[in-house]
């Protein structure tokens, strides 16, 4: 192969995949990924070569995506909410949607105080770990799988606030020590006989069990409501990110609880209700 320079290597880079998606923006991050260059270094040495060697991962990763793999699990990372996040195939990717969950508690709670909460199948820890950051909050992050709690730990250290967070492996609300301020989660809601609709790249790539949320796709907040006296103090907060059409059906779960007196339901960016506030 002859000489192939940063320029010539990002043009075809760009050019190898479908006109489907940003293949500009892929072609640089990839780059930027084997290379180990900041986006301004990139264009400043744009003229500097590229090794055989380099081609050949970048080209693997270029194949990869054309597959169908999420570029986030190649490159194994997502930002959310401005920090940075470890992901890998054993955790859903973060959702922007799921920002505006994390923004409605930090609104609501007292972030100087030493309140203690939980999310409830945690993943990658992205709203544990982006509350923690965001507070003096301790928070329990539970989750099923040692993947997810191994993943999430590692992003807690990557944001510095691994000691305001405790792992717990378990099932739901079962491995929950004490009472708690607050409780928020992002369970599996996808209705099981939606889950042939999505996205090939979600259905395929990502991990079911953080997606199926059984015949109605409400499996995971009527048992989680169930057990929510138990864990949740009096005056306390939940937060729970829902799927299309399930508002109604969760705010009457939350309020048949008993744990909590009111509820609300916020809109996202497309104007779905997606997030329903107990309290
Ligand atoms: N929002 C995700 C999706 O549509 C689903 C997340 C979930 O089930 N909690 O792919």
């Amino acid at each position: 192969m002859n000489k192939l320079t940063i320029r010539e290597a990002l043009q075809r880079a760009s050019s190898f995949m479908e006109p489907l998606e940003d293949t500009r923006f892929l072609a640089e991050l990839f780059l930027r990924h084997v290379l180990g260059l900041t986006r301004t270094e990139l264009f400043t040495r744009i003229h500097d070569e590229v090794t055989p060697t380099q081609w050949e991962k970048i080209e693997e990763l270029l194949s990869q995506r054309k597959k169908g793999i999420p570029a986030q699990y190649l490159l194994g990372e997502q930002e959310f909410y401005g920090l940075p996040f470890r992901v890998n195939p054993s955790v859903l990717i973060p959702r922007p949607e799921t920002e505006i969950l994390v923004e409605e508690v930090l609104k609501r709670l007292n972030t100087e105080a030493p309140l203690k909460g939980a999310d409830i199948g945690t993943g990658s820890g992205a709203i544990a770990v982006t509350l923690a950051a965001h507070s003096k909050w301790q928070i329990y992050a539970v989750d099923i799988a040692q993947e997810s709690l191994d993943t999430a730990q590692e992003n807690s250290r990557l944001n510095g606030v691994a000691e305001q967070l405790t792992f717990l492996k378990g099932d739901l609300l079962s491995p929950i020590p004490e009472k708690l301020d607050f409780l928020v989660s992002n369970p599996p809601y996808i209705p099981s006989q939606d889950i042939l609709g999505l996205d090939v790249q979600v259905r395929v790539h990502e991990p079911m069990r953080a997606l199926d949320g059984g015949t109605d796709g409400l499996d995971f907040y009527r048992r989680i409501c169930a057990g929510l006296p138990q864990v949740l103090k009096p005056g306390g907060l939940v937060a729970f990110e829902i799927g299309i059409g399930q508002a109604a059906e969760v705010q009457e779960l939350l309020l048949q609880s008993g744990a909590v007196q009111s509820t609300e339901a916020i809109r996202d960016l497309a104007g779905i209700e997606r997030i329903i506030i107990g309290s």
